[in-house]
């Protein structure tokens, strides 16, 4: 399956394009919960942007140089009406930015072409990918705002995870380094630039070593065909019942009977 719709800036997150492509948000989506992961693509369910998610935004703006046009798309929300200056819930962005800026490291680490988009077939189907950073030949790198960097509990894994797994950062690193691969012959090292969202926030260059890339690649090609049934609408989307979105949809038929769950 050859794509050969060009994909630009404009319309990288159009209808048209997560039609077209997988892309690792999507991936991620549909490994949390199918129906919402194909809701999603379809248009019919938005994450609600949270102060939390908008701030991770802003910072992401200013470091890949497209902060006056997310200014003029969040004025009304983020910005004061009398100053113009960020409202104070949303001033910790600010905090974030200077502990980035003031390590001579993470600058190091964010220099390089932004935001560059390739496509490539991994998988059996086409996928897309925007590089936050991209070294062409030496590495690529992805800014992450975290709340934290401590362990966070994941239901579907059953256990606490790290951080960089929990948000599947190894599994963003496993399908950018091989569309990169596809696309140049070349296999790059993935790092993260992490910054957190605490009061003095904490920070952190990370390389995901090419062990754990490898295992997070395995786990996309064993679920993508399935993903991409469902995706196209030959299989129907199981539904996880406990995500915002089964939640919004949910129809209760029956009483259910109350149960103990043994731990195994
Ligand atoms: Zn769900």
């Amino acid at each position: 399956m050859i794509c050969n719709y060009e994909l630009t800036a404009e319309n990288y997150h159009d209808r048209m394009a997560n039609d077209l492509f997988w892309s690792v948000s999507q991936f991620k989506e549909f490994d949390r919960c199918e129906a919402m992961g194909l809701a999603s693509v379809r248009g019919l369910y938005r994450r609600e942007e949270t102060d939390a998610l908008l701030i991770g935004s802003y910072v992401d703006a200013y470091f890949s140089g497209e902060l006056g046009q997310f200014i003029e798309e969040h004025r009304d929300v983020m910005f004061s009406k009398r100053g113009g200056g960020l409202l104070a819930k949303f001033q910790r962005a600010d905090d974030m930015i200077q502990a980035v800026t003031k390590q001579p490291l993470m600058m190091d680490y964010l220099a390089g072409e932004k935001q560059v988009i390739q496509t490539a077939e991994l998988f059996g189907v086409p996928w897309k990918i925007k590089m936050d950073v991209y070294r062409p030949g030496e590495r690529i790198v992805d800014l992450k705002c975290v709340k934290d960097f401590g362990d966070l509990w994941d239901d579907s894994f059953g256990g606490r995870r790290s951080w960089v797994e929990f948000w599947g950062y190894d599994i963003q690193g496993a399908v950018y380094q091989r569309v990169v691969e596809a696309v140049t012959g070349k296999k790059l090292p993935f790092y993260l630039v992490a910054v957190t969202k605490e009061k003095i926030p904490d920070v952190a260059v990370i390389q995901i070593p090419q062990h754990i890339l490898d295992a997070a690649a395995g786990l996309v090609e064993a679920k993508i065909e399935r993903f991409d049934l469902i995706k196209s609408g030959d299989v129907e989307p199981r539904r996880c019942e406990k995500c915002e979105y089964c939640r919004q949809t949910k129809k209760l038929v029956e009483p259910v009977v109350y149960e103990i769950e043994e731990a195994e």
